[in-house]
């Protein structure tokens, strides 16, 4: 049996109290097309040295992010905000699970002097979630916004929030902030949603989504799925009918990886032909950009995405 241990902040305290008396589940071995570089370069040092200086989390190092050493070697690292513990526990995430601790209101002045010392044309901000708060951290995310701006005024913003459930208004004040792309992901189809994501409702997702769009129709939506959690083709392509409903822009698919044996098990590895091909289909639908490969994640390569993304948009209102 496999005991997860945080032993970063407190040595007694499992990372995922919730998930220690669960049973191991293994996943078939990693195909050669899941490969990855090794994080020992001099960009990834600077990175972490940033980011530790600055006292900051990231969902690269909370998640286990497979693409840690390309991105934070290019000094491309998404900062996790709110505290580096999560009131869900989903069964895919590798995020710690708990009562977090009182929101930091220096973070978002600390945020964004990373920014500027990183350098970062576009910046994504994702956080836990804070089911404990009155606003879901609503107000946080729009103060980090606001400070990136007032320090790095050329610096686009992208974030990645959670669901806001049952938080009345809290979508409306981060809308209100205008970050350049505002990315929501659903991470699987709703059939898988019982055992992945117990906590959240897909179609509320879907509505948050669509409810951005409706309130500010400047701002790209993003939403992303990961792939190999045993959904069906044909639930895929229903997932993207939609997000198209709801007018998202991006889509991201990913493989599904186990960061730990007490989490969700991989069903199925997917080729990358089978990725190729929900691309194009995704492009059928109308999805101004499509990013689908086994290595793909929401935040992976997000500054040439987000570049691509606006030339998409003037070119189909030509
Ligand atoms: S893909 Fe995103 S989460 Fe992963 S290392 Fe890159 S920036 Fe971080």
């Amino acid at each position: 049996m496999v005991v997860i241990v945080d032993t970063i902040t407190n040595p007694l305290r499992p990372r995922h109290p919730e998930k220690v008396n669960r049973p191991d589940s293994a996943s078939p071995p990693k195909p050669d097309w899941i490969r990855v570089r090794a994080p020992n370069t001099r960009g990834y040092a600077d990175t972490r040295n940033i980011v530790r200086s600055n006292g900051l989390h990231t969902v690269c190092e909370e998640a286990g992010c497979p693409n840690i050493g390309e991105c934070w070697d290019k000094k491309h690292a998404t900062f996790m905000i709110m505290g580096d513990t999560c009131t869900r526990a989903c069964a895919f995430c590798n995020v710690k699970t708990g009562l977090p601790n009182a929101l930091d209101a220096a973070e978002p002045r600390n945020v964004a002097e990373a920014v500027a010392k990183l350098g970062l044309a576009h910046v994504v901000i994702t956080s836990v979630d804070r089911d404990d708060l009155a606003d879901g951290g609503a107000e946080h995310f729009a103060e980090t916004i606001r400070a990136i701006r007032a320090a790095c005024p050329t610096t686009t913003i992208e974030i990645l929030t959670p669901d806001f459930l049952r938080k009345e208004g809290a979508l409306e004040i981060v809308v209100a902030a205008k970050p350049d792309v505002f990315n929501h992901n659903l991470e699987t189809v709703p059939s898988r949603y019982l055992t992945v994501r117990p906590g959240a409702r897909y179609f509320h997702s879907i509505r948050l989504l669509q409810r951005v769009k409706e309130l500010d129709p400047t701002i790209f939506t993003k939403s992303g799925i990961m792939v190999g959690l045993g959904e069906e083709r044909h639930e895929v392509q229903q997932v993207m009918d939609d997000l198209r409903s709801a007018d998202v822009d991006f889509l991201t698919i990913g493989q599904y990886l186990q960061p730990t044996r007490k989490h969700h098990a991989v069903m199925r590895y997917v080729p990358p032909d089978e990725f190729s091909s929900y691309e194009k289909v995704a492009y059928t639908k109308g999805f101004l950009m499509v990013s689908a490969s086994p290595l793909t994640r929401s935040s992976h390569h997000a500054g040439e995405d987000f570049a691509r993304l606006k030339a998409a948009r003037a070119a189909s209102a030509r």
